[in-house]
């Protein structure tokens, strides 16, 4: 609760708001922007919107004023949320994460940085050089996961990164000593960031890729490149490759052979139910189909073992519990935030999906949070009522009925299933449920195809997605003919890449895991990750489409606030106790509003100064007194107080 800044910018803290609704929390997020006030609290979290421009905030100045200081003693910063997760991990040895979620653009990458660099400017104050060049990787190996994670591929089909997760590892003394990164890729259509060739390279360098090792990652990307522009004809019944000059092109960068090359682009291998393998030539459809299936695999693969890589320099050797203490962590989650657009797809599901994951984790850990808190304080119990969102994350992930197992039977049946015939399979197993509902539009143009859609009541409000689609994007799409070809390769670096490329065709498992399926094992594993530490939380907002430092759109804002889920957020918060204080803190600041504890009280104990201080304000009904802090129940008590106190001093 940093309640020091004047009124004039409005509430630092949105748990301060008199009334929690969404008139009220625009009106107070459009006057800190307005005011340049980009970072404001929701408790321990902050909610940040994106200045577009350069901040005079994050300087040598702010970094010694925010560290190992109490969180309302401050203006709302980055800093605040990052000093917050480092104190409970050093002081009481928690494992802390930063949840850093928002949609693309909104500031989640710089607000990384920010947290990163901070954490790296307030440790290691006896600069000790091993724990220099650590911190050094670091930092180096964001800037090379950041450039290859928004790398064009070919035309409008880039893979992307929507999620990036790092573990930070400190030895006791608070050092930084490793680090663990773990990514999440979806296909994606946007973003044409750029980033600076120099820059990659020498951080490259830096974290100690070899020249050899440079060179392949170059040559990979040139295959790209040449794939995005590799066309297919259709000569009398026969497909061809349009200019064969790209062909021997790719073969010499990938080093393969220009036979093999062509003939993994035109033909796949089938085995026959008897047993007998046979060369079946592509379509000129399935060639494209195979093209950008093959492209895609290849940045994945490559950003997949980039990300090994990077992984093995910086993972903690030699970590000795019994001599160097408890090795505790801080995890950095840089993650979509909830998603939707005119017309959602399959990308949006999976996004969407994993926010209902992460909500369910807030819920569970925030609540585990308080309940420990209390029990530890001694205070009473009180039953807090929020939404659990468990029944939408059933309905996408329950084993045998759920959104997910219903995609994946019908990819794996035998025979024709179509996206509408999947989505009729949902409707006789889900057409219960009550967060989900579909619909078949009838088009009211003749020459316009039926559109069949369903829709989820997510926690953040309704989505609709569109099944067109659906199937083809949860099957695995590259033919082995690719891997093969890759795993043949003479150069070591790529050959290591395509390990599953040995496989013969009749050892090709016939059931692969879908899209859907692996992208809902790495969510689990991600909130297996999170759900044992601490969590903080920073939801960056965008505030328009056109990068001005000067426009709130309240719409697309308001928007934005809703499916960030902030209401629910301020309303998790204040269910309970909205603010609590340790009694000496409490003191401290407050004591100049009584005549019985200024300038120091008589009285037996710190507990019984605070209790008069809040009978004379009288709010006594509205707090509780725990074993060494007070807990407010309305932070309008508090409220009262701070303005007092502003008055006063
Ligand atoms: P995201 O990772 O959410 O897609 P970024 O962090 O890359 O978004 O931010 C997009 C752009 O917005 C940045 O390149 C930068 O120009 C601007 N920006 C974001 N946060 C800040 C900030 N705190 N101060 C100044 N500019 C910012
Ligand atoms: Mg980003």
């Amino acid at each position: 609760m940093a309640v020091l800044e004047g009124l004039e910018f409005g509430k630092s803290d949105f748990v301060l708001l008199d009334e929690v609704n969404i008139e009220q929390f625009m009106e107070n997020l459009k006057l800190r922007f307005e005011k340049a006030r980009i970072y404001t609290f929701i408790g321990e979290g902050v909610v940040s919107v994106n200045p577009y421009k350069q901040m005079d905030i994050y300087g040598k100045e702010e970094i010694n004023a925010y560290r190992g200081r109490e969180l309302y003693e401050n203006p709302p910063h980055l800093y605040a949320v990052a000093d917050a997760a480092y104190k409970a991990m050093k002081r009481r040895a928690k494992d802390t994460c930063i949840v850093v979620s928002g949609e693309s653009g909104a500031g989640k990458t710089e607000a990384s940085k920010y947290i990163m660099q901070y954490i790296a400017a307030i440790t290691n104050p006896s600069q000790r050089a091993e724990v220099e060049s650590v911190k050094n990787v670091l930092l180096k190996s964001n800037c090379v996961l950041e450039a290859f994670g928004n790398a064009k591929t070919n035309r409008n089909d880039n893979s992307s990164r929507f999620g990036k997760y790092m573990d930070i590892n400190f030895n006791f003394n608070g050092d930084p000593t490793g680090g663990h990164i773990n990514n999440y890729l979806l296909e994606k259509t946007s973003n044409n960031d750029r980033y600076s060739h120099n820059a990659v390279l020498s951080a490259l360098n830096v974290i100690g890729f070899s020249e050899e090792e440079i060179h392949s990652i170059y040559r990979i990307l040139g295959t790209i490149l040449i794939l995005g522009n590799l066309q297919f004809e259709t000569d009398r019944e026969s497909v061809l490759v349009v200019g064969m000059g790209d062909v021997s092109h790719i073969a010499e960068l990938t080093s393969t052979e220009p036979d093999n090359v062509t003939k993994s682009l035109l033909y796949r291998t089938v085995a026959t139910g008897g047993g007998e393998v046979i060369e079946k030539g592509h379509s000129e459809k399935e060639a494209c189909f195979g093209r950008d299936a093959f492209t895609k695999a290849l940045y994945e693969r490559l950003f997949g073992w980039i990300v090994g890589r990077i992984n093995a320099v910086i993972e903690v050797k030699d970590y000795n519990p019994v001599l160097h203490g408890k090795n505790t962590v801080i995890g950095v989650l840089d993650i979509y935030g909830f998603e939707i657009f005119d017309n959602n797809s399959f990308e949006q599901f999976c996004i969407n999906y994993c926010n209902e994951k992460l909500q369910q984790l807030f819920i569970q850990l925030i609540l585990c949070q308080e309940q420990d808190e209390y029990r530890r304080e001694g205070i009473i119990w009180q039953h807090i009522d929020y939404f659990n969102n468990q029944i939408i994350v059933d309905l996408v992930e329950q084993p045998h009925k759920g959104i997910i197992s219903v995609l994946d039977e019908a990819c794996l049946s035998v025979g024709k299933v179509t996206d509408t015939v999947c989505l009729e399979s949902m409707d006789v197993k889900l057409g219960q449920h009550p967060h989900y509902t579909s619909r078949k539009l009838t088009p009211s143009d003749k020459t316009m195809e039926f559109h069949r859609d369903f829709r989820i009541r997510h926690y953040a409000g309704d989505v609709t997605y569109s099944v067109e689609g659906f199937l083809d994007k949860n099957k695995d799409p590259l033919f082995q003919d690719f891997k093969r070809l890759m795993f043949n390769s003479s150069n070591p670096v790529m050959k290591e890449m395509w390990p599953d490329g040995q496989l013969s065709i009749t050892e090709v498992t016939k059931r692969p895991l879908t899209a859907a399926t692996l992208f809902k094992n790495s969510i689990v594993a991600l909130v297996e990750k999170l759900s044992c530490k601490e969590p903080y939380y920073v939801r960056c907002i965008k505030p328009n489409d056109i990068k001005s430092p000067a426009l709130f759109d309240d719409a697309r804002c308001q928007h934005q606030v809703a499916y960030l889920g902030l209401l629910e957020n301020v309303r998790v918060r204040r269910a309970g106790f909205a603010c609590r204080q340790a009694y000496t803190r409490f003191l401290q600041r407050y004591k100049m509003t009584c005549e019985n504890t200024w300038p120091n009280h008589l009285m037996g104990t710190d507990r019984e100064a605070v209790e008069a201080i809040v009978t004379q304000h009288g709010f006594q009904d509205d707090v509780a007194y725990g074993h060494t802090m007070l807990f407010v129940r309305t932070p309008k008590s508090l409220f009262t107080l701070e303005q007092e106190r502003a008055a006063l001093v």
